[in-house]
């Protein structure tokens, strides 16, 4: 290819950049999107994505975790071309599809009994929370350090990850007012002192404390088990709610999340991303006790939303459970693939002397530019954020996407093969040399 001819394929990335930027502010429909170089991607399948200038890569980013089975899974894809010729929105009673998809999610998550349908995780992680303030009578939320749980106003502080600014208040926007934010604690992940403490200032107070199990927005931290063990007891303990936020977790490392891995069983559920392969689906899980208090049931907490349960969401939603109920081997082998890449990664950290460690939880994987051991927030303040950013420039120039930003997590999808993960490695080694000599 000649030079002119890669300047004019280049251009055509930046000219789609450039028109998007006069039309949406800043160019991205979510602002992580423009973080590391921003690009204008046209095509996806499989486990790779390609951009605008013709460029293929391997794609662990995964839309944050939506792609589960693979980008336009035949599955899914079928599914949705099948609802799509059949009966659209309707807005009045309900549809065969929804009362499908929630019997599958009753059946597949250990503590749900009944669910309800809305379209992102903040919405549903939103509606936990005002189901537990209503059925408790209480005001306070707790959430963990670095603990990601969507948009929205109660779940906005010590989001960031960025250690200057760890135990300061850090909203994740302006415009919430102080109330909302002061209604949010902070404790520390992996440690249940931190959220006992916190019980001993707020006597009666707390209405639930809400946990990523795995915490992912931080990469993947592993919960011990006195610690999730120590959660559910001392939530109960109290009369407070628990709920596990399996936005992440949910489908992805078991069909019933990391509550059938570990166990321990929440409250209340919520869960999102992966469920509908990139469709826009989430939902709320929990036992019908308090699912009723929903105003759809009697109760006096609002249940709306025009699109929830939308016939395409839902097929897509009912595909993708089913093929993971009917494929086992689905977690054998991205569990497989996690740990061959997390052990190849930490091994070519040790081999060449970079202060480095992969951390993760089946095909999920993140790599820590820090000594192992990482339990909490606190040892995540000692990773190199710098050394991560040089790592994910080198690794998408040669063709393999990951998530921008230092400390989160990269996913493996049923598309992706034990060659990908070895060619992935082999970039790294050297990647990571390049780092260490730079
Ligand atoms: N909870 C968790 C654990 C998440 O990671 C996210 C999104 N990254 C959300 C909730 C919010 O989901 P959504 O972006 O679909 O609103």
């Amino acid at each position: 290819m000649t030079t002119a001819e890669l300047a004019g394929q280049r251009s055509r990335g930046a000219e789609l950049l450039a028109a998007a930027r006069t039309v949406i502010p800043g160019g991205v429909n979510s602002a992580t999107r423009l973080v590391g170089a921003p690009h204008a991607l046209t095509a996806a399948s499989g486990a790779h994505v390609t951009d605008a200038d013709g460029r293929r890569y391997l794609d662990y980013h995964a839309a944050f975790g939506a792609i589960l089975l693979g980008h336009a899974a035949p599955e899914v894809d079928d599914a949705v071309r099948a609802a799509v010729g059949g009966l659209d929105l309707v807005g009045w009673g309900v549809t065969e599809t929804e009362i499908e998809l929630a019997r599958l999610v009753v059946e597949t998550i250990p503590s749900a009994e009944q669910m309800i349908s809305a379209m992102s995780g903040s919405e549903a992680t939103a509606q936990a929370i005002r189901l537990s303030r209503a059925v408790t009578g209480r005001p306070l939320i707790v959430k963990f350090q670095g603990g990601f749980h969507g948009w929205h106003d109660a779940v906005a502080r010590n989001v960031i990850s960025a250690p200057e600014r760890a135990y300061g208040d850090d909203p994740l926007s302006r415009g919430i007012l102080p109330e909302a934010l002061d209604s949010t604690l902070i404790a520390e992940f992996n440690d249940l002192e931190s959220v006992r403490a916190l019980y001993e200032r707020h006597p009666g107070l707390i209405a639930a404390v809400i946990v990523e199990p795995i915490p992912h927005n931080v990469g993947a931290l592993v919960p011990e088990r006195e610690f999730v063990e120590g959660l559910r007891a001392l939530t109960a303990e109290r009369g407070s709610l628990l709920i596990f936020d399996e936005v992440i977790t949910g489908f992805r490392h078991a069909p019933g999340g990391y509550q059938e891995v570990c166990g321990v069983l929440p409250d209340l559920t919520t869960f999102g991303k992966a469920m509908g392969n990139g469709y826009p689906i989430a939902g709320l899980a929990g036992p019908r006790r308090l699912m009723e208090h929903f105003s759809s049931a009697g109760g006096d907490v609002l249940l709306a939303g025009t699109f929830n349960g939308n016939p395409v969401s839902s097929a897509a939603a009912i595909a993708t459970i089913t093929y993971l109920r009917d494929h086992p081997d689905f977690y054998e082998r991205t569990h497989a693939l996690g740990d061959r890449m997390r052990a190849g990664l930490t091994g070519i950290c040790e081999e060449l002397g970079v202060a480095g460690t992969a951390a993760g939880f089946g095909g999920v994987f993140a790599l820590y530019f820090t000594e192992a051991p990482v339990r909490g927030y606190r040892d995540l303040m000692r990773n190199n954020d710098a050394a991560y950013v040089a790592f994910h420039r080198r690794m998408t120039d040669r063709g393999f996407l990951m998530l921008p930003l230092a400390l989160k997590r990269n996913h493996i999808s049923a598309a992706h093969t034990a060659e990908d993960i070895d060619r992935t490695l082999d970039a790294a080694r050297d990647v990571l040399r390049s780092i260490r000599d730079d």
